[in-house]
C-alpha cells in the first residue's frame, strides 16, 4: 500500500507526538509511525509514574550539548508556561515538587492521553506497531519503506529518542539515519545514571540504603542534592545529575556535610569532652556511617579528647572532601537519558531541519541536547517538537 502525506514522524514519544499534533493542527497531513506495541512508554514510567513534565526554571544552562546555544531559540519559543496552558485546556492537575519540577497530580497517563487527543485534533494518522525498513530521498521529498507499505512525504521528522532502556523500545535508529545522510553524530553515552565501583571498592556497600543531602562536584558540574548509597555504588539525584558531567577516570568530590566545617567542629569538641569520636560524628551523620568513617580514620573506640589533631583533620576531610573514582555506570539499562546524539551544528535551530538535507528534521532526545534531571528533558521534547511542527 502506497500513501502520500505532507509529514511522516518516526517515533511516537514525547517529541514526536508534540510535533505531529502541532503540524496536524496547522493543516498538514501527518502520519506517525512507531515500532513499539505500547504507546509512549517513557512518558508512562517517567517521574515515578507521575511524569515530571517540565521545570519552571528551564533554560539553556540546564542542558548538555557540544553546541550549547542551539537550544536557546526553541526553548524561548515554547516555554514551560506554554505547556501549562496546554495542560489547563485538558484540565490536567499538577503540582510543584522541588526546585521548579512540575508533576501530574494523578498519573503520567494524563500526558499521553492529552498528546493523543491533540494529535486527533490535527487528524494525525498512525501506523503502530510498525517497523521502518528504509528511508530514502526521492524527487523533492522522502520515501519511507515500512513493513506495512511505502509512504511518501515532503518532510520526515526523526523522533526516535535516545538509547536508554532498550527493553521498552529504545534504538539507535535516529543516529543511523543521521549517518546515512552524512550528518555527524556526537558519540552517545548514558546520562542521569547511577555510578558503579569495582567489586570490593564499592564505597560503603555496607551502608546501602542511607540517603543524605550532599554537595557534589565533578568537572564543571556542581549540585546540592540527595545522595543514595547502594550495594553496587552510588545513586540518588546528586549522582544522577553529576553522572552527566562524569567521564571514565574522573574523580567525584563529595561534601557529606555541606553546612558544617567538620575539622573546626572536631577540634573544638576536644576541649574537655569525654565523648568518643564516633558519638560526636553521629550527631551529624547516620550512626552506621559515622562508625565506618571513624573506624577508617583509625579512631574507633577513642575518646575525642585523646584523638590526635592530624587524625581528626583526616576524618574531617573524609567527610567534607570525600574523593572517589567510579569505575563505570549502570549503562543504558538504567540511564534516564542519552548524552550526545545528532550534532546540532548540522541542524537549523528554528526548524530542527538538517541543513544539508531539506525536509529531514530531528527532534527530542535523538539530538545532542540533554537536560539535567528535573523535567528539562521533556521540556526539550516539547520545545523541539513544537519548533519542527511549526516548520514542516
Ligand atoms: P522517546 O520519548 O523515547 O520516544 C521515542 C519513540 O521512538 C518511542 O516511542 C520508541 O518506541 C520510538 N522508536 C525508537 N526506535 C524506533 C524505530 N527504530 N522505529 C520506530 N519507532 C522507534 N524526563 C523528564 O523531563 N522528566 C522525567 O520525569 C523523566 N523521567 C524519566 C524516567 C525514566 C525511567 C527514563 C528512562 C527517562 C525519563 N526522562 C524524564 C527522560 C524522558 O523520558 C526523555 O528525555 C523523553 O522521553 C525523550 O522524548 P523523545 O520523544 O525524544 O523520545
Amino acid at each position: 500500500m502506497t500513501e502520500t502525506f505532507d509529514v511522516v514522524v518516526i517515533g511516537a514519544g514525547a517529541a514526536g507526538m508534540m510535533c505531529a499534533s502541532v503540524a496536524g493542527q496547522r493543516g498538514r497531513r501527518v502520519l506517525v509511525i512507531d515500532h513499539a506495541t505500547a504507546l509512549a512508554e517513557k512518558i508512562r514510567i517517567s517521574g515515578g509514574g507521575r511524569c515530571n513534565f517540565t521545570n519552571l526554571q528551564a533554560g539553556p544552562a540546564n542542558f548538555h550539548s557540544e553546541n550549547p546555544h542551539f537550544c536557546r531559540s526553541a526553548l524561548a519559543r515554547y516555554t514551560p508556561q506554554d505547556f501549562l496552558a496546554l495542560l489547563a485546556r485538558h484540565g490536567i492537575a499538577w503540582h510543584e515538587k522541588h526546585k521548579g519540577q512540575l508533576f501530574c497530580d494523578d498519573s503520567a497517563q494524563n500526558i499521553i492521553d492529552m498528546l493523543v487527543a491533540e494529535c486527533s485534533a490535527g487528524n494525525v494518522a498512525w501506523r503502530r506497531p510498525c517497523k521502518v525498513e528504509a528511508l530514502q530521498r526521492e524527487n523533492e521529498g522522502w520515501r519511507v519503506d515500512t513493513e506495512a507499505g511505502t509512504v511518501h512525504a515532503a518532510s520526515v521528522v526523526i523522533a526516535t529518542g535516545g538509547l536508554s532502556i532498550p527493553k521498552i523500545g529504545a534504538t539507535d535508529f535516529g543516529h543511523r539515519i543521521a549517518r546515512q545522510f552524512d550528518i555527524p553524530v556526537i558519540a552517545p553515552r548514558p546520562g542521569l545514571v547511577p555510578l558503579t565501583f569495582d567489586a570490593g571498592s564499592a564505597p560503603f556497600a555496607e551502608l546501602a540504603g542511607i540517603a543524605l543531602e550532599v554537595e557534589l562536584t565533578c568537572n564543571a558540574g556542581f549540585f546540592r542534592e540527595d545522595l543514595l548509597i547502594t550495594h553496587r555504588g552510588l545513586s540518588g539525584p546528586a549522582i544522577l545529575q553529576i553522572s552527566s558531567y562524569w567521564t571514565p577516570g574522573d574523580a567525584l568530590r563529595i561534601n557529606l556535610l555541606p553546612d558544617l566545617k567538620v575539622d573546626s567542629e572536631l577540634l573544638a569538641a576536644k576541649n574537655g569532652a569525654r565523648q568518643h569520636v564516633v558519638s560526636v560524628v553521629a550527631q551529624w551523620l547516620p550512626r552506621r556511617m559515622a562508625e565506618l568513617l571513624v573506624e577508617r580514620a583509625g579512631l574507633a573506640g577513642r575518646p575525642i579528647a585523646e584523638a590526635g589533631d592530624k587524625a581528626l583533620r583526616q576524618l574531617a576531610a573524609s567527610i567534607n572532601q570525600w574523593e572517589l573514582k567510579p569505575s563505570g555506570s549502570e549503562g543504558y539499562r538504567k540511564a534516564e537519558v542519552t548524552l550526545g546524539g545528532v550534532d546540532t551544528r548540522a541542524l537549523d535551530q528554528k526548524t530542527m531541519m538538517a541543513r544539508s538535507q531539506p525536509g529531514l528534521h530531528f527532534v527530542g532526545e535523538v539530538m545532542d541536547v540533554t537536560g539535567w534531571l528535573g523535567g528539562y528533558n521533556f521540556q526539550w521534547a516539547w520545545a523541539s517538537g513544537y519548533a519542527a511542527g511549526m516548520a514542516v
